[in-house]
């Protein structure tokens, strides 16, 4: 297909500056609450480079922060409801939230479900920040797969540290993050959101082992790559079992295999075991087990400079994720198809569908240069083969989360 003649680009497309975003938030905080904050932190949202649906079943994951943060701008009230009285605003919602710290609520689902899970981690671990007011503002596009919620959650652990001016160790910060998630927000979701939105480091990519829960940093230094995020703009609305299903189905394939976790089988294992499962049973292991070797030789290849081979295992991966563990969707399909007709001759070195799945985003490495010329092309025919407008925007790896002010 060809590249030239492309269609402009509304939305943001360079990865805004988080000194401006700060400043906004800043005197957006002074006139919702009439004084200045006394902290400002960031968290980043996070994408999957590759090692999808690979976290729970004890796998590799590999993907990198991005320079769009989560930033929250917090002070103590001249004079709180109460001594425990936290009062909440987002840039992205009406109205103001209140909670007490000594009443966290965990069945109460609405947007500070986030906030108030990551609370009660860092109470837990005796670090009590007292009554506050936040305003939350974010550049992660909001149930787009890049994890706002992740970094919602961090944001609000770093806060607490910023409050009380204790620190957590990044991987305890992570887990109880994690924790929140599962018990605030009822999202049973593995550790990468949170230890990619924690541990994060500027042009670095985490390979993540979620079995030990340790996270090896890989540069991804090369001036000549980019990092390409275009989100489908579609979000498709099953029955809302499938997350749960396919991790029920991995662990059913494990119990057949006799391992705790499909971490533990190879390819070869599983080939030899086939007739033991049934054919669904079988797809669902081969995408995890095979996912988990694309993902550790995609980090190796990375950091030899092997583009061809770290492409053709993205694609791969889309691959088995579409048909294996049929978790994409025919929007994500198509952005990948026309990442791969653009192809290596016009800059795209790989692509696939990023996330849980169903809709979100697509990640595709590109040619420094070219991603602007890249982006409109798959862009525009994205438009004309589904009507929808899809919104891209490029990335470099970026720092986690961290204390602005305070
Ligand atoms: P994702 O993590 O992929 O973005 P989720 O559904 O897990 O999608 O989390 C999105 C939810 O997180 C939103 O519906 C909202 O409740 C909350 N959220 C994230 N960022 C903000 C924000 N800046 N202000 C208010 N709520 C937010
Ligand atoms: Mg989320």
């Amino acid at each position: 297909m060809s590249v030239s003649d492309p269609a402009p680009i509304a939305s943001e497309f360079e990865s805004p500056s988080l000194e401006a975003q700060a400043a906004a938030v800043k005197s957006a905080f002074a006139e919702a609450f009439g004084a200045a904050p006394q902290w400002v932190v960031a968290a980043p949202g996070r994408v999957n480079l590759i090692g999808e649906h690979t976290d729970y079943n004890d796998g590799f994951v590999f993907p990198l922060a991005i320079e769009r943060y989560v930033v929250m701008a917090a002070g103590r009230p001249a004079s709180p409801a109460a001594e425990d009285a936290v009062r909440a605003r987002s840039t992205m919602m009406d109205g103001t939230a209140e909670f007490r710290l000594g009443n966290l609520e965990p069945e109460r689902r609405d947007w500070t479900s986030y906030l108030r899970g990551a609370l009660a981690g860092c109470l837990e671990r005796g670090m009590n920040p007292g009554a506050f007011d936040v305003l939350v503002d974010s550049k992660v596009p909001l149930g787009g797969g890049l994890s706002s919620s992740a970094a919602l959650e961090v944001c609000t652990a770093t806060l607490v540290e910023a409050i009380t001016g204790r620190s957590l160790e990044p991987v305890e910060k992570a887990r109880l993050c994690q924790t929140a998630e599962h018990v605030y927000a009822g999202v049973p979701c593995g550790i990468m959101d949170q230890f990619s939105s924690a541990l994060g480091a500027a042009g670095q990519l985490l390979l993540i082992d979620c079995r030990t829960e340790t996270a090896t940093l890989v540069p991804l230094d090369d001036p000549n790559i980019e990092v390409l995020v275009i989100n489908s703009n579609v979000k498709h609305e099953l029955s809302g079992g499938e997350y749960a299903e396919r991790r029920s189905q991995c662990e059913a394939a494990a119990k057949i295999m006799g391992v705790k976790k499909l971490r533990d089988v190879t390819s070869d294992q599983l080939a030899a075991a086939r007739d033991k499962m049934d054919d669904v049973i079988y797809r669902r292991a081969h995408h995890v087990v095979g996912e988990d070797e694309r993902t550790t030789a995609a980090a190796a290849a990375l950091q030899t400079g092997d583009w061809e081979t770290v492409g053709r295992l993205m694609y791969a991966s889309h691959d088995s994720l579409r048909d294996d563990f049929e978790v994409s969707c025919p929007e994500l399909d198509v952005l990948v198809e026309l990442a791969g007709e653009v192809g290596a001759a016009g800059g795209v070195i790989g692509s696939r569908m990023t996330g849980g799945g169903f809709g979100g985003c697509t990640v595709t490495l590109v040619r420094k240069g070219r991603e602007r010329e890249i982006a409109e092309a798959i862009c525009r025919r994205y438009r004309e083969r589904t009507g929808i407008e899809a919104t891209p925007f490029v990335t470099k790896p970026a720092r986690g989360a961290h204390i602005i002010e305070g």
